[in-house]
């Protein structure tokens, strides 16, 4: 039994035998062509033009985010910029393999060096031009294969094209060797509820037909698993199928102490999932999602409307909404412009915003006009509102003074930082609420980039030094009366959710697709229960004994 290390995609279980990805093609040659330019072109153009509408024809079968993901993907097929690209190149009496192969490389490398989510765009960039000169070969596309009974696909990373058209009553699970937790398999594995491991470096090894389990639940990978090892992955996949038909009712302990289970989007159009889901609200709008691909500042009219239809969505109940979280991982190029060595340490969150304080405005503007709408229709939310990666006490009054100044109620910041957990008794004087994203708040406190397979190790909300800093803000919250919610990935472990709530998080968030799990797990367990298994978790040396300890502690 060997044990491979990777990032988990939600927190499903499954075990079978494994397929592998075919290869890439091999790369074409860069001798001259024996063909004229001309017929060169009209291959190329004829190849570009059949791939382009293929992808849409798969999109349109996949519907959903698969969609617009595909069309994306045709498009950037027939982007001009490429198209003169690969023209220089015939120009210069090259094979249209080559140029294809050439001209797509190099917009590769400008992609891969902007890094964040559009380096993780590469990615499908490669399976376009895969594609074309697959189409110029006249051989088939690399793509999924088909064993003939169900398997676990390993890939070096799944292309868009491949994730949107897989056959789930096939696909037990996905593993890929690169790729980080916001490249597109994993987003299509979010949406689909794929079982999936991405960054697992070490899964070129794994042979056709070998039997592993795929735990996302803990990131691992395990070969060569014991008849034991399979009958408890077995039990784990059956009890995660009874939560999800158990009956949706607010989350709770066992004691009944209330903990609202709340829903993050990125998007107004995923509410009425979430809804349906049970999500109790939302603890985390990423307001940045709306606009990663825009070169300008949205208009406060184009925000008032996704906000009215966010508020409108959830009358009554809950809306945490984050004003832009520009930078590191999700750059805006409207609010960074300037090339840094390491985005996620610069000028990033509020920061970034107080460096173009009219763009912070005029969100706080629409957030306000699109809450008094709603409210006029009778259909409002509560909005909250909320400053990313703030890092000191005085970000903290100078963003909750601004915001009352639109007339924001309740006001408060996201803990990510380590500075700002330490000084949470601080913060939370000025703060309404807050906030713990425990995705960056893992990052920076273990000093491990989120997005580097590399260091995924590293990247483990269980170690105790963020369960401290967690634990700082839950008493914080307590000794101040004020709410302290936790939106990042840690709120959707089932385990992790109970020593949470025990470190003194009052309400969770998490993808909607995660409710039902962590519903059916605060359910077994008191908030005596879930103190004395914090407990446990806090006096571990490191993540993985954090775990086991409260898996020992929880059976208890
Ligand atoms: C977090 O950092 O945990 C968080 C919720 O914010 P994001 O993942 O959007 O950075
Ligand atoms: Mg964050």
């Amino acid at each position: 039994m060997a044990e491979l290390r990777g990032v988990g995609i939600g927190l499903g279980v499954a075990q079978g035998p494994v397929a592998r990805m075919a290869e890439p093609l091999p790369a074409p040659s860069d001798a001259p062509s024996e063909r004229t330019a001309d017929d060169e072109t009209t291959r190329v153009r004829e190849a570009v033009s059949a791939v382009a509408r293929e992808l849409e024809q798969r999109g349109a079968l996949a519907g959903g985010a698969a969609q617009d993901v595909l069309e994306a993907q045709a498009m950037m097929a027939e982007d001009p910029s490429l198209e003169t690209e690969i023209d220089a190149r015939l120009a210069q009496g090259k094979t249209a393999e080559w140029a294809v192969h050439d001209a797509f490389a190099s917009f590769r490398d400008t992609l891969t060096a902007m890094g964040g989510y559009l380096g993780e765009r590469a990615a499908d960039l490669d399976d376009v031009a895969q594609r074309v000169i697959a189409r110029l070969r006249g051989v088939p596309a690399p793509g999924v294969p088909d064993p003939g009974h169900p398997f676990i696909l390993v890939a070096k990373d799944l292309a868009p094209a491949d994730t949107a058209l897989l056959d789930l009553d096939k696909v037990l699970a996905l593993i890929t060797t690169e790729g980080g937790p916001t490249s597109h398999t994993a987003i299509l594995a979010r949406e689909k509820s794929i079982v999936a491991l991405v960054g697992v470096v070490d899964a070129k090894g794994l042979r056709d037909g070998e039997t592993v389990i795929v735990d996302a639940a803990s990131g691992v990978v395990t070969t060569e698993p014991t008849a034991e090892e399979l009958e408890r992955a077995q039990t784990r996949a059956q009890a995660r199928a009874s939560a999800a038909s158990a009956p949706i009712t607010d989350g709770a302990l066992a004691d009944g102490t209330d903990v609202p289970l709340l829903a993050n989007l990125g998007n107004p159009d995923g509410a009425a999932d979430a809804v349906a889901l049970g999500a109790q609200g939302v603890g985390l709008f990423r307001t940045e999602f709306l606009f990663l691909s825009s070169s300008q500042a949205p208009t406060i009219e184009q925000q008032r409307v996704s906000y009215e239809k966010l508020l409108g969505a959830f009358p009554g109940k809950k809306v945490v909404v984050r004003v832009l979280d520009a930078g590191a991982d999700k750059p805006l190029p409207f609010l960074n412009d300037a090339h840094e060595e390491n985005p996620a340490l610069g000028l990033r969150g509020l920061r970034a915003l107080r460096a173009s304080e009219d763009i912070l405005r005029e969100q706080l503007t629409a957030l306000a006009e699109a809450d008094a709408a709603t409210r006029a229709n009778g259909g409002g939310a509560d909005l909250w509102v909320m400053a990313p990666m703030v890092s000191t006490v005085e970000e903290t009054a100078y963003f909750v003074a601004l915001a009352r100044d639109y007339g924001i109620k309740t006001a408060g910041v996201m803990v990510e930082v380590p500075s700002s957990a330490l000084l949470a008794d601080r913060v939370l004087k000025h703060a309404d609420f807050a906030s713990i994203g425990t995705n960056d708040l893992t990052q920076y406190t273990l000093a491990a980039d989120r997005l580097l397979g590399s260091v995924a190790s590293f990247q483990d909300p269980w170690h105790p030094a963020v369960l401290r800093l967690v634990r700082e803000v839950g008493a914080a919250g307590q000794a101040h009366g004020k709410p302290v919610g936790i939106c990042g990935e840690a709120a959707a472990d089932p385990l992790l959710a109970v020593v949470l709530v025990g470190l003194g998080a009052t309400s969770l968030s998490m993808a909607p697709t995660a409710l039902a799990d962590v519903r059916a797990s605060l359910l077994e367990y008191s908030l005596d229960d879930a103190r004395r298994i914090a407990e446990a978790a806090l006096a571990a040396d490191d993540a993985t004994s954090a775990r086991d300890a409260a898996r020992a502690a929880a059976a208890r």
